[in-house]
């Protein structure tokens, strides 16, 4: 398989071309959320980058295993132990079971993946069915001599490591400028060093997620678990590992460290990382307050947003910004990319329209070469470290070719039309994973109340009571509520 495949390495801060350790074969992980609450829109563009990666790789012809785990052990917030983690306190909060509080959130995440078209991974393993590889994991790193024992904790020993090994070379931070940010925190006192990070936190009885190990009863901590799965089901070097910018430190610096520290190989060969989702040039998080669910997007329910947009036109909304640059969330962006999307849906319509009769079997004309030379550039773009924005900008002008084809009596030939179609399908369908809007039920509805709206409108000014009477108990009983304004009556769907 010839590749020309480059990818931006955080490590080497680089775009390097990308080989896989055992062609064609490629192992991708990508850290999962955390399931005690919703996930929220910039978790979702996270997600949607890695599937755009796993289905780009998948196009070249790679056997991927996509693993993308589920985190559904609490981790404290504090090294102490001493405050409750966060599913315990979203138990407590709704009154369920941690493991009701994962599954709810994980089916919820589930589809969130689905709405959005994100494909499965292959495997997608929790961390709570994996405490016995952690609990291995964390023996070899104390073997080694890289982990100390504190009263029924463990810490990972950063000052050792750091005598050997570059701990800080994925973030670029210092260990002395790290220690000039640090505050007194609470747990501080067990560890030997300010840099040290819990590898096992012994937690009190009351503490409801907990498991027996050799040094007590207890919690892993939260960046082991990556570790121990992704070598796991992916081996001791994984090819692509990734999660959202604001995971390369601490989270992916320390997997680095209890890898190297376990097995003492370098656990990842390119290292990907996507930039945030803001909101007024603010990273979108739940504690900030600004963030959207994904579902409130698609209702329109949020009081940010003048309407609802449809999954795909809000996928397509993220992949017209390159993975690596934050992407500000607006209502007039989001309506910028509805038309775009809609645009490129016209054109897939108009091709599937057209047959291969419509076309000779004629020789190329400067047409057809200009349509071929595009053609080529998707991939191209795609190529250069997965540039959507610049693929995207491809399928618009592939779009006004086939504009002109139908209104400008633009002539192509039958190989040209064929390649056209395929590569939209191959493009716009499996590379970026969108669909098209008349497939979508959403849209299907709107049509259909639109239709009945109307009906409703002519039987009231034709003063046919019985016809809208029963539009209007209709509409009710399945809880359809209609809103009758100045331009005419607008509908929504109770809950
Ligand atoms: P969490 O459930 O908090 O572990 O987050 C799941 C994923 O979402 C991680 O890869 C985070 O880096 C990513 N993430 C969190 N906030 C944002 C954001 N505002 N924009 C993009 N990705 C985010
Ligand atoms: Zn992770």
């Amino acid at each position: 398989m010839e590749n020309k495949l480059y990818i931006y390495n955080t490590l080497s801060r680089e775009k390097e071309l990308f080989i896989p350790l055992h062609p064609p074969f490629v192992g991708l992980y990508a850290c999962g959320p955390t399931v005690y609450s919703d996930v929220h829109l910039g978790n979702l563009r996270t997600f949607t980058t890695f599937d755009l990666v796993y289905r780009y790789l998948t196009y070249l012809g790679y056997k991927v295993r996509y693993v993308r785990n589920i985190t559904d052990a609490g981790h404290t917030t504090n090294d102490a132990g001493d405050e409750q983690d966060r599913i315990s306190q979203r138990a407590q909060i709704e009154q369920l079971e941690p493991m009701e509080i994962v599954q709810k959130y994980t089916v919820g995440f589930h589809q969130v993946c689905e709405e959005f078209n994100l494909l499965p991974p292959s495997i997608e393993p929790t961390a709570t069915g994996h405490i016995i590889e952690q609990i291995e994991m964390i023996e070899r790193i104390i073997a080694n001599g890289y982990a100390y024992v504190v009263n029924g904790s463990v810490y990972f020993d950063v000052k050792k490591y750091a005598e050997k090994y570059n701990y800080g070379k994925l973030s670029g931070r210092k260990l002395d400028e790290l220690m000039a940010g640090t505050r007194e925190l609470d747990g501080q006192d067990e560890k030997r060093f300010f840099a040290d990070f819990a590898i096992w936190k012994a937690v009190p009885p009351e503490h409801i997620q907990r498991w027996r190990s050799p040094w007590g009863e207890g919690t892993p901590g939260w960046h082991l678990e990556c570790s121990a799965m992704g070598t796991k089901y992916l081996g001791k070097q994984i090819d692509i590992h990734g999660g959202g910018m604001d995971l390369k430190f601490p989270h992916h610096e320390c997997e680095i460290a209890q890898s190297v520290g376990s097995d003492g190989i370098e656990p990842v060969r390119y290292w990907m990382h996507a930039n945030m989702l803001t909101v007024n040039g603010e990273k979108m998080s739940k504690s900030k307050g600004n963030s959207f669910l994904p579902m409130e997007l698609i209702k329109g329910t949020h009081h940010l947003l003048d309407k609802g947009y449809s999954a795909m036109v809000v996928r397509f909304f993220m992949m017209q910004t390159h993975y690596s640059s934050t992407l500000d969330f607006s209502n007039e962006a989001l309506q910028g990319s509805e038309k775009g999307f809609n645009r490129l849906c016209e054109a897939i319509n108009l091709l599937n329209q057209f047959s291969e009769q419509n076309f000779q079997n004629s020789p190329d004309n400067e047409h057809d070469e200009e349509i071929k030379n595009r053609i080529e550039s998707l991939s191209t773009n795609m190529n250069d470290d997965f540039n959507t924005p610049k693929m995207i900008a491809v399928l618009f002008d592939l779009a006004s070719y086939v504009n002109k084809i139908k209104h400008e009596n633009l002539v192509i030939n039958r190989n040209t039309y064929i390649n056209l179609q395929t590569s939209f399908n191959t493009f716009f369908t499996d590379v970026l994973g969108l669909k098209l809007e008349s497939d979508n039920d959403n849209n299907v509805t709107s049509g259909l109340m639109e239709l009945i709206l109307e009906m409703r409108k002519d039987a009231r000014d034709n003063k046919n009571w019985t016809v809208s009477d029963k539009i209007r108990d209709t509409l009710a009983a399945l809880k359809i509520q209609v809103k009758d304004e100045k331009d005419g009556a607008t509908w929504n769907k109770l809950r």
